[in-house]
């Protein structure tokens, strides 16, 4: 019996390492990115309002659970847009640039989701978007550190309709400073993102920006509960139309029409 369980859980750990990131090139220059951040040597300045969270915080703890499966996750998937192979739209993508930074702190159970859209952002802005798993007490080092960095302006995207945080809205970020804005999105299940935003501790002193939806969500494939929730890509773009960057806000949202056709069609099998 012994025996059993060493071999299984040996099992089981291996399986833990796959990670759900995609092609070599797109490998090497995240790593790349992690070794060569905007500011390699953050400027650490512990009385920012934001920064109380302690740098010594062990790095992000993987929890030994069975990794999740999202529905489909057998089938003949593109490594980097985890569209169906024919539906593949990474011919389609342009790149672009912005003066915002977008930290996605991703839930666990998003990562392999095809219906993930945090996905596009970092597609479009691979120089302005970061990317973290979320842990509630042991987040990522990398995490602290751009936090505490006084180079940025982090600002929470959350909604303003639950009672708390009050004192930490603001209605529009200051593009007037001369520090860069971040803006944190809870890549999540609306249910997930609640958890995510009332449990960080290190989260608690950000000020929270909440999104207001002009239209409704164009975002079919997963229902959010409340009317005007938007989806992570339609957060971002909102965001970067807020932020006057009226270019790389458009280049998002042509992808995220493609993505959404395209998707609307592997979902009915209609051949491309
Ligand atoms: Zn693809």
């Amino acid at each position: 019996m012994v025996v059993v369980s060493s071999f299984k859980k040996r099992k089981y750990e291996s399986s833990e390492i796959k990670v759900p990131v995609t092609t070599l090139s797109q490998i090497s220059a995240d790593a790349e990115k992690a070794n060569t951040p905007p500011n390699p040597k953050p400027d650490v300045n512990e009385s920012e309002a934001h920064c109380t969270t302690k740098t010594n915080m062990r790095p992000a703890y993987i929890s030994p659970r069975k990794p999740y499966k999202a529905k489909g996750s057998r089938s003949n998937r593109c490594d980097v847009c985890y569209m169906g192979i024919e539906y593949c739209i990474c011919q389609q993508r342009k790149t672009a640039e912005a003066t915002v930074e977008f930290w996605l702190i991703m839930h666990k159970e998003e990562v392999n989701k095809p219906t993930n859209t945090g996905r596009l952002i970092e597609h479009v802005l691979p120089e302005n978007t970061r990317k973290f798993m979320w842990s509630r007490t042991e987040p990522e080092q990398s995490l602290i550190d751009v936090l505490c960095n006084a180079k940025y302006q982090p600002y929470i995207i959350f909604p303003d309709d639950r009672e708390g945080y009050e004192h930490r809205l603001v209605t529009t970020p200051d593009l007037s400073s001369n520090k860069i804005p971040a803006y944190i999105i809870l890549d999540g299940s609306w249910r997930q993102a609640s958890r995510m935003f009332r449990l960080s501790q290190y989260l608690q002193n950000i000020p929270v920006l909440p999104i207001k939806s002009q239209s409704e969500s164009t975002y079919k494939l997963r229902k959010a509960p409340n009317e005007g929730n938007l989806c992570t890509v339609e957060v971002a773009i909102a965001v970067l139309q807020m932020s006057q960057e009226q270019q790389a806000a458009e280049t998002l949202a042509q992808y995220f029409d493609v993505f959404n056709i395209q998707y609307a069609k592997s979902r009915r099998n209609i051949k491309v």
